[in-house]
């Protein structure tokens, strides 16, 4: 067999930045702010956008919003006193006249406009109050007779850092790329170039560094150049390399094997009032099969909200537990750790299981008597929220975590998660079951999730109808008044959301107040409860109870009842400004109702009027009731960085890929990554495997080393 191609390797290209010429200590550090360390980074630090200064534009032809190169010859030049002190140059090229305003200027400058004199200048054009203007454009002066060439090629506009001027970068991109272009390996497989069909590597980063003249703009502003696409199949398969190599890192790793002893798992299940579903029946099975091995599990729970999760969860705690190990259960917000609490008590001290309970707003005092019943292990199933992996925490035998609506957490803290699981000690590491109700297409589970086993929940809970789906303009809230008098007046139960309004819980919270205090009007003799953020997790407790146990029978709430909240009653939810709202955030509201016998009825209360992209959520919502095309629709319309949560915590960061138009590479990628971290990968694979995910994750690639 002949030994794998030899590339170059990178190592021809030195590590330093300074050795570029031009850079110096204080240079390369500012470069670090933009996550590039090494000339080879400069290279694939990719442009953001492109300018066209290739053409000339005639004056006479501009309009406001234009970002183009423009040529004159300078009329008139004055400081001017209007609001503000500035430079004023008035230019003509005979077609037209433009004015060009500078707010900080030197007297130097001031001089060199002198009257006859030619400019040339890029910037955006835009109305000013004589007419068309440019603040503060690029410019050089130039000879008449003899003006310098424009720009070959498209120039690209790249992310920057403080004190990093533009040009400043495009040269030194440049003398990257004509230093060492020709050494950078190619790491990708041939097979999957061959399948990708697309131009080499060096060929794809030349092109977008240096996109020719003609290139397809829109094309290149889209994504969609097959350069682009190249360089995308890259980076999704650096990321996709990096968890699959977290997953068999984890696989290599001791365990502690947790079968549920048979006889405990049916004391459980007898004392439910209802028996699990199929799905949740299979489910269970994949999840007892990973905890009885020797390694530790990892395995991702993806099911509809009110599917029944959280029983599964509890089910598969029980071994655990039996084993005289502990169990920790996160979830993301305070009073859904709470229900969670509840769920689990009423199912677990039944069978003489101790719950600890451990939340940000707990005393010092209260949390210190916590933390012993922690460390010594008289706490089994420990409750709560991030506070389960604080500093100073200690677990006395963590042996599975599970983590609830994992995509409000986000990929980083999910992966930090699993290092503090096991920090208390070297001993085996904890088993992992995180759950979420976001249900992610399977192409992009695939690439996002290469580190985590996938099972889903299809079926809900037998009886259940979907909820009926509305929109209406909320000049009509009269009538939806009257709508939950009815329905009180019939023993059901209302939730009327105000959701975010401005990204302020005072006025979200001001919102939720004004509307409790419109319905106790208009609803005499019905008891109406107010939740909202700002409250004290104690009051919240005490409403949310009251709602629970019918004492209320209209809860106003704001968002905080999003995920998880469970009263089976609740049979018409209202929800305000619903147009602003995302469609994967509608669909938790919505799933707060229809978790009970009776046909529930969900209201969207929209202000009109509605832009085309709103008609667009509330027609989806209308139609459908499924997860998983709720989903689906939401990543078209909002994209995966909203919807899953990567962009708070930035580790997903794509620099070129985007996970919805680049989706259909996900097999590819997938496909070749098997190949390359396998056993048969060949002598150059699993080196390549390293080399592609520094090269994409640079500082960040803590994926592989968690
Ligand atoms: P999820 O966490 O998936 O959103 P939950 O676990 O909160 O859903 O379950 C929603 C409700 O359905 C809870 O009241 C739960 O007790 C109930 N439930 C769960 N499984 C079943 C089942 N198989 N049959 C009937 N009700 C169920
Ligand atoms: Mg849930």
């Amino acid at each position: 067999m002949s030994p794998v191609a030899v590339e170059a390797p990178a190592s021809r290209i030195p590590e330093e930045l300074t050795a570029l010429k031009g850079v110096g200590p204080a240079l390369a550090r500012r470069l670090e702010n933009l996550n590039v360390y090494s000339p080879l980074d400069l290279l694939f630090l990719l442009p953001l956008r492109y300018e066209d200064r290739t053409r000339l534009s005639r004056l006479g032809a501009l309009a406001p919003g234009d970002r183009v190169v423009i040529e004159g010859e300078i009329e008139l030049t004055d400081v001017v006193f209007r609001r503000r002190r500035s430079l004023l140059c008035r230019i003509s090229d005979g077609t037209g006249l433009i004015t060009l305003r500078f707010f900080y200027f030197s007297r130097k400058q001031q001089d060199s406009f002198g009257r006859g004199r030619r400019l040339r200048c890029f910037g955006e054009v835009r109305n000013g109050t004589d007419g068309l203007e440019m603040v503060h454009p690029e410019y050089r002066l130039i000879s008449a007779t003899q003006p310098p060439p424009l720009e070959q090629r498209l120039t690209p506009v790249y992310p920057s850092t403080e004190g990093l001027q533009q040009y400043r970068l495009r040269t030194l991109v440049g003398q990257a790329l004509d230093r060492y272009l020709d050494k950078v390996p190619d790491l990708l497989p041939d097979d999957l170039r061959s399948e990708l069909a697309a131009p080499g590597l060096r060929e794809a980063l030349e092109f977008v560094h240096r996109p020719p003249a003609d290139a397809d703009l829109a094309m290149l502003a889209a994504g969609c150049h097959p350069c682009q696409r190249r360089l995308a199949a890259e980076e999704l398969r650096a990321h996709h390399l990096s968890l699959r190599r977290t997953r068999e890192q984890t696989r290599a790793e001791a365990g502690i094997p947790l079968p549920v002893p048979k006889k405990l798992r049916a004391d459980f299940l007898r004392r439910l009032s209802f028996s699990l579903t199929g799905d949740q029946q299979k489910v269970l099975r994949d999840i007892d099969g990973d905890l009885a091995q020797k390694h530790p599990m990892m395995r991702l729970l993806q099911g509809d909200v009110g599917c029944g999760k959280t029983v599964v969860a509890a089910a598969a705690a029980l071994g655990a537990v039996a084993k005289g190990h502990q169990v920790a259960i996160m979830a993301p917000t305070e009073l859904l750790a709470e229900q969670r609490r509840d769920s689990f008590g009423r199912w677990f001290k039944p069978l003489g299981i101790n719950i600890a309970w451990l939340s940000g707003s707990l005393k010092k005092s209260a949390r210190d008597l916590v933390y012993t019943a922690i460390a010594d292990g008289e706490a089994q199933v420990i409750i709560g929220t991030h506070a389960l992996f604080q500093q100073g925490l200690e677990y006395h035998r963590l042996a599975l975590i599970i983590v609830d609506e994992q995509h409000r957490f986000g990929v980083g803290q999910r992966l930090s998660l699993r290092e503090k699981g096991s920090a208390d000690g070297e001993g085996p590491r904890p088993h992992q079951l995180v759950m979420t109700a976001t249900p992610i297409p399977r192409t992009l589970a695939m690439i996002m999730y290469a580190d985590l086993e996938v099972s889903v929940i299809r079926e809900l809970p037998p009886g259940r109808q979907p909820v009926q789906t509305v929109a209406l303009s909320d000049q009509r809230r009269g009538d939806i008044v009257a709508r939950v008098r009815r329905a009180c007046s019939e023993g059901h139960r209302a939730y009327w959301v105000c959701p975010l309004i401005e990204e302020s819980d005072a006025l979200q919270a001001q919102a939720a107040e004004s509307t409790f205090e419109m319905l106790r009007e208009a609803l005499p003799g019905v008891s109406t409860g107010l939740i909202h953020g700002r409250m004290k997790a104690a009051m919240k407790e005490s409403v949310m109870k009251a709602f629970a146990a019918g004492e209320h029978q209209v809860l106003v709430a704001t968002t905080v009842i999003e995920v998880g909240v469970d009263v089976p009653e609740a049979s018409l939810m209202i929800i305000e400004n619903a147009e602003r709202l995302g469609l994967s955030q509608l669909h938790q509201l919505r799933g707060r109702v229809g978790r009970g016998a009776t046909q529930s009825t969900c209201v969207l209360l929209y202000h009109s009027p509605l832009s085309g992209l709103a008609k667009q959520r509330l027609a989806v919502l209308r139609e459908t009731s499924d997860g998983f095309r709720v989903a689906q629709q939401d990543l078209r319309l909002r994209g995966p960085g909203e919807v899953l949560g990567t962009r708070q915590t930035g580790l997903m960061q794509l620099r070129v890929a985007d996970l919805v138009r680049d989706a259909d590479l996900a097999p590819l990628v997938q496909n070749a990554a098997g190949r390359m971290v396998g056993k048969n990968a060949g002598a150059g694979g699993p080196e390549n495997a390293s080399l592609l995910i520094a090269r994409w994750l640079g500082q960040n690639s803590r994926y592989g080393s968690v």
